[in-house]
């Protein structure tokens, strides 16, 4: 497929001979080249760019521009997660996997244990952690024994992109940036959201169509924190506390809360965002299984949970402190990594930590790039990759 191509267009041209791509994230809008480029992921497989079977990437040599083929080692890991900095991706060659059907029913849990522990029976669940009342929502999703599409489907699907995506972003936008009401935000979530989540429903679709959803509706920032599968029950449990610190000055973290960050002297930086910041969009859990890259956020060899936290409010810089207390506490508590293709305040003494073959990939980069024509601030002040004196070509 051409590098800019939609998913959109890929998935559709795929249905009409009745196969579809290995795995895909939220919603279809993304380039293939952008979506692999960031490590694009959905749920319960590992993210999109694994999956790169080759890639053909405009690059320079001797000052001159070429198109080359890439097929095989470092240099294919690389190119599957590339943030841009090898070359322009002109073409990816992926298998494609016959078109499946998806079963898909909410499900309310008593704990993130629970949730979780249902995955060998729906493993491409995601799950929703409810801001502020903390409830546990369970999006049950394994392929269907049948090929048969539910009578109700398209009414569970306008209720997800019509009801939620829009009624229930609607209502939270209303109380977050219009009313500003951080009392209302807390009463929606306490007592009206619980009603709005309509759990129970069981439908059968097609993959394409009830594994995504019309996220885009809205703009909004998002940072997603991803941490290795064995520590996400005490990373959610600690989201938690300073999430709650965050809505309430004077709420008072746990003992072990209160260790964890005396352990890596991020005490007095709580004190910082306290009472700062309700968040108040549902926390979406995922799981990414290993990925053969070398840089993408689920690279190496275990499975890994993204978090994702969104804003609707504007503006940002509450948000902004409270991620980036996340994003390093998360980093220094429980060895996490963020999302390379959304907000993104981390440098790249704490990025040289969190991959252990980045040098390998930036070796790659001055190979493929030797004047560093490819390179942004983005790359530069996050990869480390330094800035090169350009030549004229
Ligand atoms: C509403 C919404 C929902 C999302 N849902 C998910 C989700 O479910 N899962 C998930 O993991 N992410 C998700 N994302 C993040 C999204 O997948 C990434 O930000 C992705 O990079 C966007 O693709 P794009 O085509 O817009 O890329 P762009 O934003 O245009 O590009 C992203 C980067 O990719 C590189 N790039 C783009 N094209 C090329 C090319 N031809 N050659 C070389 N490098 C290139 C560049 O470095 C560029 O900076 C979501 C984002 C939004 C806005």
């Amino acid at each position: 497929m051409g590098g800019g191509c939609t998913i959109g267009q890929i998935l559709a041209e795929l249905n009409r001979h009745e196969l579809t791509l290995p795995s895909i994230g939220l919603i279809t809008e993304q380039t293939i080249a952008g979506a692999t480029a960031t490590g694009t992921h959905g749920t319960g497989k590992p993210g999109i760019s694994h999956f790169i079977q080759s890639a053909k990437v405009v690059c320079f040599e001797e000052g001159r521009p070429v198109l080359r083929e890439i097929s095989d080692g470092d240099e294919l890991r690389a190119v599957r997660c590339s943030l841009g900095a090898m070359g322009i991706v002109v073409e990816l060659t992926f298998p494609a996997i016959p078109q499946y059907f998806v079963t898909d029913r909410l499900v309310r849990f008593g704990s993130l244990q629970e949730a979780l522990s249902r995955e060998s029976q729906t493993p491409l669940q995601q799950v929703f952690l409810i801001p502020l009342g903390w409830q546990i929502y369970g999006q049950c999703r394994e392929v269907a024994d049948t090929n048969r599409i539910s009578k109700t489907s398209w009414l569970y699907r306008a209720y997800w992109n019509v009801g939620l995506c829009l009624g229930f972003v609607t209502l939270m936008k209303l109380l977050v940036s219009v009313l500003r009401s951080r009392r209302l935000l807390r009463c929606y979530y306490r007592w009206l959201a619980p009603w709005l989540i309509v759990t129970g429903w069981k439908v059968t679709d097609r993959s394409d169509r009830l594994l995504v959803i019309k996220h885009e509706s809205f703009r909004h920032l998002e940072l997603e924190l991803f941490v290795p599968q064995s520590r996400i029950i005490e990373a959610a449990d600690f989201l938690i506390e300073i999430l709650s610190a965050a809505d309430r000055a004077d709420y008072r973290v746990s003992g072990d809360t209160r260790r964890r960050l005396e352990e890596v002297n991020m005490a007095d930086a709580l004190n910082d965002i306290r009472g700062k910041f309700s968040h108040h969009c549902p926390i979406c859990i995922r799981k990414i299984l290993p990925e053969d890259t070398l840089i993408s956020m689920a690279s190496g060899d275990q499975a890994w949970y993204a978090i994702s936290l969104i804003t609707y409010a504007q503006p940002r810089d509450d948000f902004y402190a409270v991620t980036t207390f996340l994003a390093n506490s998360f980093f220094r508590l429980f060895g996490g990594r963020i999302h390379w293709g959304k907000w993104f305040p981390l440098e790249a003494d704490t990025v040289e930590q969190q991959y252990p073959e980045l040098d390998r990939f930036r070796k790659i980069c001055r190979e493929f790039d030797p004047a560093g024509r490819f390179q942004n601030e983005f790359v530069q002040r996050t990869l480390g990759l330094q800035p090169v004196v350009r030549e004229s070509v």
